[in-house]
């Protein structure tokens, strides 16, 4: 008969072979770790049989494989490298053009704030160049060229 026991970290309700008492094994659920108890002879299981085996059929078992390895398999904590940080060679050069007349909102003019954003994204030590631009474009309001302004980002990332 399998050992039945719960999961002391989500209450899933887990089967075992009782052979795999006191090994570690992962919750199904969970995915923690747990220790299999040792079986209880005094269950109150086996005092109520027939209310027990009723309730048997209604609760889902998760059959758990038990694995005879050592614990220090089952529980594997990958070794993590540091990361290494990026050489400047590795990195791109990148060009960011952002035009005036993209960052206008109703009665708002975002550029200022676009641009900061941007810059504080690539950071001081990766801008290479803010170059101001001007560009024109036509008005579909006032029907006619107008000319604007916007920068060129050259950044490296
Ligand atoms: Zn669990």
């Amino acid at each position: 008969m399998d050992l039945i026991f719960k999961c002391p970290h989500c209450e899933q309700e887990l089967a075992v072979n009782p052979s795999g008492a006191g090994s570690q094994i992962e919750c199904p659920t969970c995915n923690q770790t747990i220790t299999i108890p040792q079986p209880e002879p005094q269950s109150i299981r086996s005092l109520n049989p027939i209310a027990s085996s009723a309730a048997a059929k209604e609760v889902k078992h998760f059959n758990v494989p038990v694995r005879t390895a050592p614990t220090e398999v089952l529980v594997k904590n990958p070794v993590r490298t540091l990361d290494v940080p990026t050489k400047d060679g590795e990195k791109k050069l990148r060009v960011r053009t952002i035009k005036r007349t993209e960052c206008l909102e109703v009665g708002h003019d975002r550029f200022d704030e676009t641009v900061s954003d941007l810059l504080g994204k690539i950071g001081l030590d990766n801008v290479v160049s803010v170059t101001p631009i001007t560009y024109s474009h036509f008005d579909l309001n006032s029907r006619q060229n107008m000319t604007d302004y916007g920068v060129l980002v050259v950044y490296k990332g």
